[in-house]
């Protein structure tokens, strides 16, 4: 249903937005810079700079390795705030470590040593890069193999696929609950059930997911996800990712890193590994102390916002962005390459046009809009809602359409970058 497009509607909307107040805890160091990228790096809290300065000063400056007693456990700590305010897991679930492509890594081979006998390993083929690449090596090593799910790029995945995919040699199946570059959202419950049937280990990816849409692991079923606390989470460049363990399963699943950070009674430092019996044992060595750290900052302002009121504004903002693009942008071009249906998609979309690239780069440089270029021809847009306006919506995709129209684009060269 298309609204009322004007660029008053869209200030109305602002100012009946409860999460409006929102954007001043967050450093907004240009005004002028309309940021559709927080998909890809969160914005910085503003309460993050000052403590981090405060870690470094204190807890490092002065306390030194005493203060070892409370970072211990900070992985933990952590994870069970994202249990609660995030991720609908139950305490002692979740822990933050290392990356998501090593966290991935150890909950895929331990699901894999957990269901002997099984060849397949079944991922979508237009899955995130790292999780594809992670389980071809995986199955090399095991003499495994991948099962491709051909998927529409636009459209996604429906659990319908998943499930006629599955039968009894699907050992680990390797689904995102968002689609990186579609943004397609998909029915965990439904997965989890086809899942068990057949006796196949789902294993979530929630990196586009967590912090944009209601997950709910403990409800739906699932047994194992893994997610990165750099994007919806805001927790800064890199930051360490989170993994969940479904607890009934903890006792039975061994990653393949043995480090000590995983193992029972850590300090007896005894001869042999024995893993603790919870999911410490997923775990492997001195985490990032500075890194865990901006991840407090980050939580605060996502706990008082809360999953349902950030989900019921993304739903608004991908709408408004759907509904200008239709009326603006088809004409010059581009075409939707999201599902259509606010209720099958996270809180970013895509855009397809066979220029993708320049405008992209141009939309940075000439206009001050950030969103990114995907493979093959895609600019993908993410106005987090915990931060983004209605109005930063349409004046983005307004100048867009400007440059596009004006043929900005066509005056910068084709260009490989390293980044996109
Ligand atoms: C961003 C992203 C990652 C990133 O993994 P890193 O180990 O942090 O580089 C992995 N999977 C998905 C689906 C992502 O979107």
């Amino acid at each position: 249903m298309r609204g009322d497009l004007s660029r008053r509607a869209a200030e109305e909307r602002d100012v009946a937005d409860p999460l409006a107040g929102l954007r001043d805890r967050f450093v907004i160091a240009d005004p002028e810079l309309i940021y559709l990228d927080g998909n890809s790096l969160g914005r910085l809290p503003a309460a993050t700079p000052d403590a981090l300065a405060r870690l470094v000063r204190q807890d490092w400056g002065t306390e030194l390795v005493r203060s070892w007693s409370t970072w211990i456990d900070w992985g933990r700590r952590l994870g069970d705030r994202l249990a609660a305010h995030v991720l609908g897991a139950r305490p002692g679930e979740v822990v933050v470590s290392d990356s998501t492509s090593v966290n991935l890594y150890k909950l895929a081979a331990a699901a894999l040593d957990a269901n002997p006998g099984r060849r397949t390993i079944l991922v979508d083929a237009e899955e995130f890069p790292t999780d594809r690449y992670l389980l071809q090596g995986l199955a090399a090593q095991r003499g495994l193999t991948v099962r491709t799910l051909a998927s529409d790029l636009d459209e996604g995945l429906t659990p319908t696929d998943v499930r006629q995919a599955l039968d009894d040699q699907v050992a680990l199946v390797v689904l995102s609950a968002v689609a990186y570059r579609s943004g397609t959202l998909l029915d965990l419950a439904a997965v989890n059930a086809a899942a068990r049937e057949v006796g196949a280990y789902v294993l979530w990816d929630l990196s586009h997911a967590a912090g944009s849409v209601p997950v709910e692991l403990t409800a739906s079923g699932a047994d194992l996800a893994v997610g990165c606390t750099y994007k919806y989470l805001n927790g800064g460049p890199g930051a360490p990712a989170f993994l969940y363990v479904r607890q009934e399963l903890q006792a039975r699943l061994r990653q393949p890193i043995w480090g000590w950070f995983g193992q029972r009674d850590q300090f007896r430092m005894g001869p042999e590994y024995d893993p603790a019996p919870d999911i410490d044992r997923f775990l492997v060595g001195t985490p990032p102390i500075l890194s865990l750290a901006a991840l407090d900052p980050a939580l605060d302002v996502l706990a008082e916002a809360g999953i349902d009121r950030l989900r019921a504004k993304g739903v608004g903002l991908g709408e408004l962005m759907v509904d200008l693009a239709d009326a603006w942008l088809t004409p010059l071009g581009f075409t939707l390459a999201s599902p259509r249906d606010p209720h099958r998609r996270g809180s970013h979309i895509c855009l397809a046009h066979p220029d993708a690239l320049r405008i992209s780069r141009a939309l940075i440089s000439e206009a001050r809009v950030v969103g990114d270029f995907r493979v093959p021809d895609r600019l993908r847009l993410g106005p987090a809602p915990l931060y983004t306006r209605y109005v930063d919506v349409w004046d983005g995709l307004a100048r867009l359409r400007d440059l596009v129209a004006r043929g900005v684009h066509e005056q910068l060269p084709v260009e490989t970058l390293r980044v996109t």
